[in-house]
């Protein structure tokens, strides 16, 4: 993670710098967001922060924290009948009711979706890149792989770290535009500005976080957060 980064004036770029920023009690009570408040999770975000956990371990949390947070996020999900015989005799069991999308915003929503995956196995996972302008901090588009046919019930835009909230919501606006009904967001580490600013621009959706951290620095990462965690989970320095 670098402190600064230069414009190509040769100017340091701190986007950031004397933006107001909400506070963490701001946005506590915000509609339709969600903080996970088991202690495993507790526990593996200690782990998934400490500086000196390498990429191998950092990856195989996030994936655990995913697991995590989609058994949270999926706890509402409709059913439907489904018929079956059982060694013992016939039962109605249930079934979840339609497609569950998984659009993982690349790269560093990737091992989120495996986590997701390894909870529902049969997600659709609908790439997607966008990238942040290091001056402006605007999400730019760069990989589009959803699919042409839409019959999800729901779809969750997964990324680890909610910061200024462009990326997160760039990609509920592409969601949006391919018409799926529920969308969710879900994330690790949210700052008070970025979940502010998801939840105001999104009201209908429902946001799910791991935790909440107290504020971005000039150049918008995530205080006191866990550093870049696309780099962090991939090993590129
Ligand atoms: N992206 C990251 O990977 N980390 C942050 O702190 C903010 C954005």
């Amino acid at each position: 993670m670098t402190e600064t980064s230069t414009s190509s004036g040769g100017r340091p770029s701190l986007p950031m710098e004397g933006v107001p920023q909400p506070r963490r009690e701001d946005v506590l009570n915000l509609p339709r967001v969600h903080f996970s408040t088991h202690p495993v999770m507790a526990h593996k975000m200690t782990a998934l922060r400490d500086k000196n956990t390498q990429s191998p371990e950092f990856y195989r949390l996030v994936k655990e924290i995913g697991a995590l947070l989609a058994y949270e996020a999926t706890a509402n999900l409709a059913l439907e009948p489904c018929p079956i015989e059982t060694p013992m005799g016939p039962m109605i069991g249930e079934r979840l009711a339609g497609g569950i999308g998984v659009t993982p915003i690349l790269r560093a929503g990737l091992g989120l979706a495996e986590g997701f995956r390894q909870v529902i196995p049969d997600v659709q996972i609908w790439h997607l890149g966008l990238r942040r302008d290091e001056q402006t901090l605007q999400a730019m588009e760069y990989y589009n792989q959803l699919p042409h046919k839409v019959d999800l019930q729901v779809c969750y835009a997964v990324d680890p770290m909610l910061a200024t909230g462009g990326s997160a919501i760039d990609a509920i606006n592409v969601l949006k535009r391919r018409g799926i009904l529920r969308l969710c967001y879900v994330g690790i580490i949210a700052a008070p500005y970025g979940l502010l600013k998801l939840s105001q621009t999104h009201p209908d959706i429902d946001i799910y976080i791991a935790a909440l951290d107290e504020s971005l620095n000039n150049v918008g990462y995530i205080l006191p957060g866990l550093g870049d965690a696309g780099d962090r989970q991939f090993g590129t320095f």
